[in-house]
């Protein structure tokens, strides 16, 4: 159900840009999903396409762009990417780190016709 209201929320701020652009028609819409956010495109996709009938962005396509995780280790200042399934420090192998990307989700841009 996250999907859904997080949907929502997208139709919704891209409603009212579309309306203030006097936009009718909406080619695609460009997202930011963190891999930390538990997001799956193809669910929103699916929630867009019914929650979006009858306004102007209806038959948008979304255009997912993932955001890899990204800490900053308390021990050594490490500050990058982690190693795949792993959530300690990459450099000094601490636990005691902080995510500093990755939870985001953006609406980046839309494409009009
Ligand atoms: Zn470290």
């Amino acid at each position: 159900m996250h999907e859904l209201s997080v949907t929502e929320n997208i139709i919704k701020i891209c409603t009212e840009e579309a309306v203030k652009h006097k936009v009718t028609a909406v080619k695609c819409i460009n997202l930011q999903i963190g891999e930390l956010s538990g997001l799956i495109p193809k669910c929103i996709q699916y929630y867009f396409d019914i929650a979006s009938k009858g306004t102007p962005i209806e038959g948008a396509l979304l255009n997912v762009e993932k955001i890899p995780v990204e800490i900053n280790c308390v021990c050594c200042g490490y500050e990058g990417r982690l190693i795949k399934d792993k959530y300690n420090c990459p450099q000094c192998g601490s636990y005691d780190v902080k995510i500093i990307r990755g939870r985001e989700f953006l609406i980046k841009s839309m494409e009009v016709d």
